[in-house]
């Protein structure tokens, strides 16, 4: 079957087409300034890469451009819709509502959509690329993947925060955790690499991108992650602060004259490592060669990283009681070898030896511990949209 999927934010929308039986991605591409003025970029698979600009009000126009794209005689990939067998969305929040991926229906929406509170900026975005869908493919079953459902196995005790309990109650003040799809799809691919069944695993997710959060896996189920009701919480991230004291902000509202909204965006914008690198970059590849150069700032900025994500690491070891299997993901866990060594340094109590040929690999499927290593320390790639593809067969099925 082949599956169309579909992450949509406000002003874009990434979309893959994968055919679920050889796993194959027969095309991607993205529009974006959707509501702006609008362009589409795609690519079928072997093909080049075409970008046009094409007028895209609201994000209806964007998906018939998509399907006109895919079903072109020239470039597409299929002859018609009646190829593409069912839609996987992701949906950012599923707030407790959502323990797994759920087939899109009336009810369903309703019940994301009373998440939106929880996710203003993604939410409505993810629920108005599902109505244009049903829209332009109607008939064609849909499913909603969660970046939250994952952790809904996570224990009272990690979820909730040392706040009032009625705002628990009254509004669902807890914490959720993100990027569940690529911790269960990593911690998944881990089990099957070192030979171990799933649920008897310990492992912990480094997700480390320009959104980094870490995730303990504890027999096949997440038991903590290091993000919280929003994104922000947890790592020190590209743009955001991940954890600070609380009381900073009104330290610096105070002194800078700041409004909520002020604090907000000084903290998801302008903080992270861009912000503790005086502002040269949220980008690691410019930081490591800023600090390189020996500009202090990029050089504490990968300090601090790497610290926090040590430390994160040391408190999920303590969570599970031990650790088996260490695993890097994303743009920075898949790449920057110094940094994962940089990490690891910090972990030689567990045991760890780092084989520093294989850490120097990137990109790949990769054990970069020594064979006497007491843990395993491996690199998978993370593949979203495949995993959000596997999960949307396995329900319209
Ligand atoms: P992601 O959000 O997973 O796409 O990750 C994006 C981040 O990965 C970028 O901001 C870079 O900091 C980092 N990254 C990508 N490629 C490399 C590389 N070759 N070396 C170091 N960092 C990289």
């Amino acid at each position: 079957m082949n599956v169309l999927v579909i992450n949509c934010g406000s002003s874009s929308l990434k979309f893959q087409l994968i055919n679920s039986d050889s796993e194959e991605v027969l095309a991607k591409g993205l529009c974006e300034r959707i509501g702006i003025d609008g362009s589409l970029t795609y690519q079928p698979a072997g093909g080049e890469k075409v970008k046009s600009d094409k007028a895209m009000p609201t994000h209806t126009e964007a998906i018939q451009f998509v399907i006109d794209a895919l079903t072109d005689p020239d470039t597409g990939v299929v002859k018609s819709l009646d190829e593409i067998g069912a839609v996987g969305h992701r949906v950012v929040h599923g707030g407790e509502k959502f323990a797994s991926s759920a087939v899109i229906t009336e009810e369903m929406k309703k019940a994301v959509e009373e998440c939106n509170d929880l996710a203003p900026l993604h939410n409505p975005a993810n629920l108005i690329g599902i109505n244009a869908c049903e829209k332009l493919m109607p008939g064609t079953p849909m499913v909603g993947v969660f970046d939250t459902a994952f952790h809904q196995t996570m224990p009272e005790k990690a979820y909730m925060y040392g706040l009032p309990y009625a705002y628990y109650d009254k509004y669902k003040v807890r914490r959720y955790g993100f990027h569940g799809t690529s911790h269960s799809f990593v911690s998944k691919r881990v089990a099957e690499i070192v030979g171990v069944p799933y649920e008897a695993t310990k492992t912990i997710v480094c997700h480390l991108g320009n959104g980094a959060s870490i995730c303990a896996v504890l027999n096949g189920k997440s038991v903590d992650t290091s993000m919280g009701l929003t994104p922000l919480e947890g790592l020190v991230m590209g743009t955001r602060s991940g954890d600070i004291d609380p009381a900073i902000l009104e330290f610096i509202a105070k002194k800078e004259n700041l409004d909520v909204a002020g604090l907000m965006k000084m903290l998801n914008k302008e903080s992270g490592v861009y912000g503790l690198s005086d502002g040269v970059s949220s980008d690691f590849r410019d930081l490591c060669a800023a600090a390189d150069e020996g500009k202090k700032p990029a050089q504490i900025a990968l300090e601090v990283f790497g610290y926090r994500v040590a430390k994160y690491v040391g408190s999920y070891a303590a969570a599970m009681n031990g650790v088996d299997n260490i695993v890097f993901t994303a743009g920075i866990g898949e790449n920057d070898g110094d940094m994962r060594e940089r990490i690891c340094g910090y972990l030689g109590y567990l045991g760890i030896e780092i084989d520093k040929e294989a850490n120097a690999k990137r990109g790949e499927e990769v054990i970069i511990s020594t064979p006497d290593s007491r843990v395993k320390v491996l690199v998978v790639p993370t593949n979203e949209e495949l995993a959000i593809a596997r999960e949307t067969v396995a329900l319209v099925k």
